[in-house]
């Protein structure tokens, strides 16, 4: 027992040493929780066996010697956690026995997943900016805090009137945005720096960053969350003291929300569950904060947490599993996919069994083995994926692994073509590739033919009664009819889905023939760019490249598909079974976007797109481009050097978009791809 507590506590100060103070974990956060809830066990069970120095005691990591210390007048703790409606029940009802009343009014703030700050202010100026530290001792990081952008150096107050205490210490958390991330990780990778783990990681590592320009060159933010000391009267209301902080400049979250209720914590709890997919910040949870800060004062704090506030916890996204083998999947472009086989891990109420690894670049860049424990990560409905290999778990017995050179369903050659991350099977009647074909050809947003789902593409494939997608088509009933499960009803129904999808707009069916890198949308625009599939077949590599939002790879990969003789074959194989071939007349573009049914009108030079260009763009997103502007135009698209229409629109008090303006409308709209 004392060992397994002493294993525990080794375990959990190399954890917060790891993460605390070099950003960099090696576990998974879902991990060492449960390594912090065994030993919270243990010395609940035996509290003889409780020490100072136990991580359950103590807040985060001692402060690197790095950086001069801050000592926090009021120390910042950690948060005790909830995971489920009952445990914040039993939350709940422990304030309201140690308050000794139960009407008590509590605050939900998201969680921002990123390293605590404390910033003190004196008579306005930015004084000085600490780490959480070991939450008694903190870094001081004050050039840093300096460098980030959203935190004021000098107090303004936004909204008249506002008193600024003489002291006023701000709390709250460095973060990064999930974009912003993702950008700074991409411009590592190509300039072959090591890549962050995630956001978190990133904010804390570039907060502490012994030069103060590697700060500043990092995009962080600061969410603000509360009061540390400070002087003069605040309100008493935590929510109030949050709304403060807010009208003297400081970011802060616009959806604290007072509850009384567990439902109505819980409630709150669900919704920034359900919303954290969506949002361009990571959060971890929802922190349940006693809004009345004198009865804060009265409950305290236990060592390391406050008794009046807690963090309900989101089930788990990432979990450590091992790698049992890895497997090869073949894409419907021929490309070898390989894929994870995982032992099985519960994440976030799912077993995950696989995980993608994309191709083998990413297999080296993670320089994962067989046999190697890794951190899973499951976010949304996403396709779970490695993030890290856990190297010290290593015993010398795990296997290297590299991407065959064969096919390993038909044994054709598999290449890697240069500038291509994939290796390819060169077979294209590879019955793999035949089959994700097929199943890509009858799915929704391709020929869309209803009651064809994959399992039926597959069956059909393995049986031979399909070689190719004209073959759908051209099936023979009679051999389908004996195979068991296709009564006389099923097959008519599938007959009539069949004879149906003939008549699908060029868009559907230039997106099912499963040309690389031509999705739905770019799908659309070479449907409504060439009209008929004659003119697409003519196309030239130039003109194909002129079409916006087309770029030259995309563009390429079309030319390379059409000037393949199997591919024109096929293609003439499908007019000769009826097909249609031409898009609809109408416009399609989508009916619900900012553009759709607006009247345009175009003046100016833009720098990004040619005055075709842009009425190709807006007619596609279903506005009328007209040439003079009344009463009844919606948007002036002004670019450099307008001419009296820009006047004409201010007169009549239509809107003026920008080049920019416009842009962003043709990107939400969906008819220009982002940037
Ligand atoms: P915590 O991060 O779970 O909660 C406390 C922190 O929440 C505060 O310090 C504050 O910075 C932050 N916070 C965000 N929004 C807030 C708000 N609105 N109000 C108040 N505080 C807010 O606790 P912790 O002690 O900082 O860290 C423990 C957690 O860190 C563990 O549960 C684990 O998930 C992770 N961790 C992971 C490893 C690892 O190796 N993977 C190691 C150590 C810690």
């Amino acid at each position: 027992m004392t060992a397994r507590v002493d294993e525990l506590r080794d375990l959990l100060h190399r954890y917060n040493y790891e993460y605390y103070v070099l950003d960099a974990p090696t576990v998974s956060d879902a991990e060492y929780d449960e390594l912090m809830r065994q030993l919270r066990q243990l010395e609940s069970d035996h509290p003889e066996l409780v020490t100072p120095d136990s991580p359950t005691q103590r807040v985060g990591a001692e402060p690197s010697t790095a950086f001069g210390t801050v000592r926090h007048e009021i120390p910042m703790l950690s948060l005790s956690n909830v995971y489920n409606y009952d445990e914040i029940a039993e939350w709940v009802a422990r304030v309201h026995r140690l308050a000794g009343h139960e009407d008590i009014e509590f605050v939900t703030e998201p969680k921002i997943d990123g390293s605590a700050v404390s910033i003190l202010y004196r008579d306005g100026v930015l004084e000085r900016g600490a780490t959480r530290g070991d939450g008694v001792t903190g870094e001081d990081v004050t050039t840093n805090i300096k460098t980030i952008r959203n935190i004021p150096l000098r107090i303004s107050p936004l909204k008249k009137g506002a008193v600024i205490p003489g002291v006023l210490e701000v709390r709250g958390e460095i973060y990064m945005r999930r974009s912003e991330f993702d950008d700074l990780n991409r411009r590592r990778g190509e300039a072959g720096e090591t890549l962050f783990a995630n956001p978190r990681n990133a904010a804390a590592g570039s907060l502490r960053q012994l030069d103060p320009k590697l700060t500043a060159a990092r995009p962080l933010r600061m969410y603000a969350y509360g009061v540390g000391q400070a002087d003069g009267d605040l309100p008493a209301m935590h929510a109030d003291q949050v709304a403060l902080l807010r009208d003297l400049g400081f970011p802060v979250t616009d959806n604290a929300q007072v509850c009384i209720t567990v439902d109505e914590l819980w409630e709150q709890c669900e919704s920034w569950l359900n919303a954290r997919n969506d949002l361009d910040y990571e959060i971890d949870g929802v922190v349940i904060k006693v809004n009345d800060t004198n009865l804060q004062n009265e409950l305290g704090s236990v060592s390391r947490e406050p008794r009046w506030a807690t963090a309900y916890k989101f089930p788990a996204i990432q979990k450590t599993t091992v790698i049992e083998g890895i497997e090869i999947n073949v894409g419907r472009t021929g490309s070898l996919n390989p894929v994870a086989i995982l032992a099985p891990v519960e994440i976030g109420g799912v077993t995950v069994r696989r995980a993608t690894l994309h191709n083998e670049d990413e297999i080296e860049r993670l320089g994962v083995r067989i046999g190697d424990t890794v951190v899973v990560e499951r976010a949304g409905d996403v396709i779970p994926k490695i993030i890290s290999v856990i190297e010290e778990n290593r015993d010398g017995s795990e296997q290297p692994f590299s991407m065959p050179d064969t096919c390993p369903v038909c044994g054709a050659q598999a290449v890697r073509l240069e500038g291509e991350v994939a290796r390819e099977c060169v077979n294209v009647s590879c019955p793999a590739r035949v089959r994700e074909q097929v199943r890509h050809f009858v799915s929704r947003g391709a020929m869309d033919i209803e009651g064809f789902g994959s399992k039926l593409a597959v069956l059909f494939v393995d049986l031979g009664l399909i070689q190719d997608f004209a073959d759908i088509y051209d099936l023979d009933w009679n051999r389908i009819a004996e195979i068991e499960g296709f009564g006389d009803k099923r097959i008519e129904n599938l007959k009539q889905s069949i004879a149906q999808s003939n008549q699908q707009p060029l868009s559907r069916l230039i997106n099912a023939l499963g040309i690389r890198h031509i999705g739905e949308r770019n799908a659309r625009s070479l449907a409504h760019h060439f009209r008929t599939m004659d003119r697409l077949l003519e196309a030239t590599r130039e003109e194909l490249e002129g079409i916006p939002g087309i770029g030259s790879v995309v563009a390429e990969a079309v030319y390379d598909f059409l000037q393949e003789p199997r591919n024109r074959e096929l293609i003439a194989r499908l007019e000769k079974m009826g097909l249609r071939m031409d898009e609809d007349s109408v416009d399609t573009g989508p009916t619900d976007g900012k553009l759709s049914g607006k009247t345009v009108v175009l003046t100016g030079r833009m720098e990004s797109l040619t005055r075709s260009e842009a009425q190709e763009l807006l007619e596609r997103a279903g506005a009328q481009v007209t040439s003079s502007v009344s009463r009844k135009t919606d948007f002036v698209a002004v670019g450099a050097d307008p001419g009296s229409k820009a006047e004409r629109a201010r007169e009549l008090d239509v809107s003026i978009l920008t080049e920019d303006d416009l842009i962003a409308m043709l990107r939400d709209d969906g008819v220009l791809n982002p940037e």
